[in-house]
């Protein structure tokens, strides 16, 4: 069976998936997206996927387009028909069709959503072994960058640059040269002193979920935690540093623009995080 993606109610072939040409998200980018990591057939940390989802949408003032145990369904059906056991549910929820006009139509319209699975290869032997590359670049962002929103024109130009630059990431820097996040990553360092470091979260970022996560299994473990600003002069001297998404999980940075992160190599405490959220996404079970 070709690969099928949800829109608007129907299942339909992936590559004859189509949205109005007024849909808002498509002029305004007046919409929201989650992407849910799957790992070994699971869907991982749905729940808090789904609450940030919905607190985007609210942010917005758009209303769930299907209750939260009906887009459960959907994920799991489109899953099974795409055989999906490593990859993403992406979903996507805009204000919907409307004559365009900036401000929200005045007769309320159906939110629209499409949801869609992608296979995921495993990462990199040599981007694990050799660790990755960030730029860095001004944050050119707005101010409300905890809201998970498809108007990612900065992210997009932000890891172009770094594609440009044959780095993995960018890692954007906002007026008081601190670090903010990179493009569709967070951003964490290691201090000599084995502190672990992540900006606090606020406007100023997207709340990974994968931060999330691994901000729990840190103080389980006992780690020391940081979640602070900080500067790239700090980064750069760093003993370690990562990125942490739904699709980069922990990878560890050995390179910060021309400068390499500690000794160049992997750090220690940055592959034993890796482990530990692998290790933590292992144990996860099928709800119910
Ligand atoms: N920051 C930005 C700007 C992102 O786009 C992402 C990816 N969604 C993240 C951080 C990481 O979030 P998550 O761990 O939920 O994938």
């Amino acid at each position: 069976m070709p690969r099928q993606a949800y829109v608007n109610g129907r299942y339909t072939p992936h590559n004859d998936a189509a949205v109005h040409i007024e849909d808002r998200g498509y002029q305004f980018a007046d919409g929201v997206y989650e992407v849910v990591p799957v790992y070994n057939g699971i869907l991982v940390d749905e729940e808090p996927h789904l609450d940030r989802l919905e607190r985007s949408l609210r942010e917005l003032q758009i209303e769930m387009p299907m209750s939260r145990a009906a887009m459960k369904l959907v994920s799991r059906e489109l899953m099974r028909r795409n055989n999906l056991s490593r990859g993403f549910v992406y979903m996507q929820i805009t204000r919907g069709v409307a004559p365009r006009d900036h401000k929200f139509p005045t007769k309320p319209t159906a939110p629209a959503l499409v949801m869609t699975t992608r296979q995921m290869k495993p990462h990199s032997a040599e981007a694990l072994e050799k660790g990755v590359k960030v730029i860095t670049l001004r944050d050119i962002r707005w101010e409300r960058c905890d809201i998970k929103s498809v108007s990612l024109l900065p992210n997009v130009l932000g890891k172009q640059a770094a594609a440009e630059a044959g780095a993995y990431e960018a890692w954007q820097i906002d007026d008081e040269d601190n670090i903010t996040e990179g493009t569709s990553a967070n951003a964490w360092i290691v201090t000599d002193s084995d502190t672990v470091v992540t900006r606090h979260a606020n406007n100023g970022i997207l709340n990974g979920i994968t931060r999330m996560a691994l901000l729990d299994l840190i103080e389980k473990e006992g780690f020391t935690l940081e979640e602070r600003p900080f500067s790239v002069e700090e980064a750069r001297a760093a003993r370690e540093a990562f990125v942490t998404s739904s699709s980069s999980f922990v990878m560890p940075v050995t390179q910060i623009d021309d400068k390499p992160v500690g000794n160049g190599h992997p750090g220690l405490l940055t592959m034993k995080l890796r482990e530990t959220y692998i290790a933590y996404m292992n144990s996860l079970k099928e709800a119910g």
